[in-house]
């Protein structure tokens, strides 16, 4: 038992995988380091992908990849960044640094993200709002937009953006937050109506719902941690996109909670 989060997990998995089902295919997590997207990464590496950890904490993606590396016999590598300063620059060196790694990529977790103040329109801070929506929002566009030539360049590939319930319906006290969780969606949209006749690239996004991460706790801090599943509760769904880029999912937001599997 060397995860046995995840084992506890699978047991009420709506998917079943095969073990190797990401075998050879490389993913980059942004947000690796914690929470949703260290689970993810972790997953992603017991079921053969090679991961590109992105994150701002050098030394979290670095427990992250030893995990991985003394655990599985995929190559990860780690891309300490922080998602603020991203640019076509910064970006185009990561298509630089994936391809001269591992000549391909196979698919995109976009997961960091900012929570920002929780405070009126009226009261928040610009400055604020303007690094939640550039780690939010503006960077996964740029860096979908630098890699989206390594995906093309595979039979089965997909971009995955993290949604919320606020993502739909703006909520009282979310702001930036709110508002750059609807942006993305709407580049999900967007990108996935553009690649559905000439790609077979698969956009689309995983609202996690409730999930036990420090997030969650800074966002509901009188909540009992122990009500809300853990991240690998529905590491089936982001497996399941990555590992097959169902065509059918091509442009859709999906439910994590409600997610009843690939026939669902
Ligand atoms: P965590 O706060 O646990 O993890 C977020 C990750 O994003 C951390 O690894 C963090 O790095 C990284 N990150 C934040 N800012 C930057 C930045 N500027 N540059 C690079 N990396 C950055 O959050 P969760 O795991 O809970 O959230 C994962 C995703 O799920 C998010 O998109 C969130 O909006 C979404 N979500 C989560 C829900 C929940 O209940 N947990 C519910 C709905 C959606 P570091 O560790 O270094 O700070």
């Amino acid at each position: 038992m060397i995860y046995p989060e995840l084992d506890q997990a699978r047991a009420d998995w709506r998917w079943q995988p095969p073990s190797n089902c990401l075998a050879g295919r490389v993913i980059l997590v942004t947000g690796a380091g914690d929470g949703i997207g260290r689970a993810a990464a972790k997953t992603f590496a017991l079921h053969g992908a090679h991961v590109v950890l992105l994150g701002r904490t050098r030394s979290k993606l670095e427990a992250v990849f030893d995990w991985i590396e003394a655990h599985t016999d995929t190559q990860p590598v780690i891309v300490p960044m922080n998602l603020e300063e991203m640019n076509d620059e910064s970006a185009d060196a990561l298509y630089n640094a994936v391809s001269d790694t591992y000549g391909r990529l196979d698919g995109i977790l976009h997961n960091a993200s900012l929570l920002g103040p929780k405070v009126p329109i009226a009261h928040y801070p610009t400055f604020e709002w303007q690094r939640v929506m550039m780690v939010n929002s503006t960077a996964p566009f740029i860096l979908t937009k630098s890699l989206l030539p390594l995906l093309d360049a595979q039979p089965q590939a997909a971009v995955v953006f993290t949604a919320s319930g606020v993502a739909r319906k703006g909520r009282a006290y979310w702001g930036a937050y709110a508002v750059s969780k609807f942006a993305q969606e709407g580049l999900m949209e967007t990108l996935a109506d553009e690649l559905a006749q000439t790609s077979s690239v698969v956009a689309a996004s995983i609202n996690p719902g409730g999930t036990r991460t420090s997030m969650r706790a800074a966002a509901y801090p009188a909540e009992d941690p122990e009500t809300v599943p853990p991240p690998e509760a529905h590491m089936d769904l982001y497996l399941y996109l990555f590992a097959e880029a169902p065509k059918a999912l091509q442009g859709v937001a999906v439910n994590a909670r409600d997610w009843t599997g690939p026939n669902g």
